[in-house]
């Protein structure tokens, strides 16, 4: 994975590589400053005793110093463990135990946090890293092997406890390759890394990044209001961003499509794309290419794309308009039963997924890591369904299907027609137990202001709008009007939590 800066140091050494929007200000790298200051820093980390195959535990939110201590870790074969910003110091205990780090770098912001991890691991600050990395002579890379293991990334825990995911500087290589040879990304892009580096969307954007040698800016936090100064600004060509995101970025105070002409190429994906909301974005950014990418953390990023020309208004086939596209390069996708046989074209069925970027396993789990890869095919747990010519649709998680009264419902589908009316922001739908039907159809709403203050009424005209949309037995049957809906730090809600939420509402 350092081989794409090696190649950039050759072609390009004065060229912006990294630049942090700090509150404080701004920092930039071109890519000589970078590849010094992550020889060095590889240095420091030697320092304090890390060697090849070690796990170096990292909390920071995306700012350089993660970057170059990353990279750092890949230049001296250990394996970098970046941890969730969110999480409570339990989960963190948890993840750090679990993969054994014996260093935990922190951002001097989550200082308090370390603290109270002090007992299981040694941390030191990024900033104290980066003083004794100066004082250090550059080391030289050790150019590992594909095979060498080069993240372990902790799964978003949408579904239940958070897994770590082992990933090879091979996956992460092969998951770009998919990406790049369909998303052109190229040596010129000006990419904002908004979405978290502990997650593999904004990972694999990154390592993207690196290897074309093209430049990377990084914001710490996702606010559509910055995120907007920061396009305008800097320029940005590419971003790649969830369904969440691009709707605070359009709601932001003072969004206009002339402020984020600069965008040309817009890739999206990492949660299903409400289909009012895509429309609201291609009419938005008519001169952009918008790309749909579907992955996993498992499969180091996306493995189908979905390629501008499907979105392009008067596109022949408008259906594809809501596929996450194609197997990509590399990637070889199924569409499975129960027993494992390829379904039809058509037909709903497990989406499993075969190639050189799926993951060896979980760190730790060798029973779960069987049970999901077999005979080197990755189960997704995504539903879906696959037409004539390829193209993939994805209809829900299986653990999110609701079975009710025998028949399967899409929560996406439910999602979808509760989003198309006027007063609803965003809605989330979960089966909840019924004696009658095994699973009822349960909503969350999120209003837009002003809107609903007669819950009954609005429940009777939801209903009634759903069912000129939808059959009887996917219409709710109950609704809860929420302030926001819950939502994991890579912006995905977290249907867990709802389902929490309704059984102790019901208790
Ligand atoms: P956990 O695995 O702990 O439940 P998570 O689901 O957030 O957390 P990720 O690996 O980040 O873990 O997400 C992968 C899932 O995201 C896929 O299995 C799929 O359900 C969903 N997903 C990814 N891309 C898309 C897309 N373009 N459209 C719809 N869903 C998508």
């Amino acid at each position: 994975l350092t081989q794409g800066l090696h190649r950039s140091l050759q072609r390009h050494p004065e060229k912006t590589a990294l630049c942090h929007l700090a509150p404080a200000g701004e920092r930039t790298w071109t890519f000589a400053e970078f590849a010094d200051a992550v020889a060095r820093r590889a240095a420091a980390l030697r320092g304090r005793g890390i060697a090849r195959g070690d796990r170096v535990a990292i909390l920071a939110p995306n700012d350089d110093a993660i970057v170059i201590t990353m990279m750092a870790c890949w230049w001296i074969g250990a394996v970098a463990c970046p941890m969730n910003i969110r999480w409570s110091v339990h989960e963190l205990r948890h993840a750090i135990a679990d993969c054994g780090a014996p260093l935990l770098l922190v951002d001097p912001g989550c200082a308090g946090v370390a603290a109270a991890l002090a007992d299981i691991v040694a941390t030191a600050e990024t900033g104290a890293l980066a003083a004794e990395a100066r004082a250090l002579a550059p080391l030289e890379d050790l150019r590992c092997g594909g095979d060498t293991l080069a993240v372990i990334l902790y799964t978003g825990g949408t579904t239940g406890r958070s897994k770590g995911v082992m990933l090879s500087h091979v996956n992460l290589w092969s998951a770009s390759m998919t990406r790049g040879a369909e998303l052109n990304n190229a040596p010129d892009s000006v990419s904002l890394l908004v979405a978290p580096l502990f997650h593999v969307a904004g990972l694999g954007r990154l390592i993207g990044q690196s290897i074309v040698g093209g430049s990377c800016i990084t914001l710490p936090q996702f606010r559509g209001d910055a995120v907007l100064a920061a396009i305008e600004r800097h320029r940005i060509s590419d971003i790649m961003v969830v369904p969440t995101m691009l709707q605070a970025l359009l709601d932001a105070p003072g969004f206009t499509p002339e402020r984020v002409r600069s965008l040309t190429r817009i890739a999206f994906g990492a949660a299903p794309m409400p289909p009012d909301l895509l429309d609201r974005a291609l009419a938005a950014w008519p001169q952009a290419e918008f790309f749909q990418a579907y992955g996993l953390t498992e499969t180091a990023g996306a493995v189908c794309i979905n390629l501008p020309a499907n979105h392009r208004p008067g596109a022949g086939a408008p259906e594809r308009l809501r596929s996450v596209g194609r197997a990509g390069l590399g990637a070889e996708i199924r569409i499975v039963d129960e027993r494992g046989d390829e379904c039809p074209r058509g037909a709903v069925g497990e989406l499993i997924v075969a190639g050189p970027m799926v993951t060896r396993g979980y760190w730790n789990l060798p029973d779960t890591s069987a049970e999901a890869i077999r005979d080197g095919w990755l189960h997704t747990g995504d539903g879906a369904r696959m037409d004539a010519d390829g193209y993939i649709f994805i209809v829900d998680r299986l653990k999110d299907m609701i079975i009710s009264g025998g028949e399967n419902v899409y929560s996406a589908e439910v999602e979808a027609a509760l989003r198309s009316h006027p007063s609803v922001a965003e809605a989330a739908v979960i089966g909840v137990p019924d004696a009658r039907w095994g699973e009822s159809v349960h909503a969350v709403v999120v209003l837009h202001a002003g809107a609903g203050a007669d819950q009954a009424a609005l429940f009777d005209e939801l209903g009634a709008w759903c069912r000129t949309r939808l059959a009887g037995y996917k219409c709710p049957r109950s609704l809860h009007v929420a302030e926001a809906l819950p939502l994991s730090a890579a912006g995905k809600v977290l249907k867990t939590a709802l389902r929490a939420g309704h059984a102790s509402r019901a208790a």
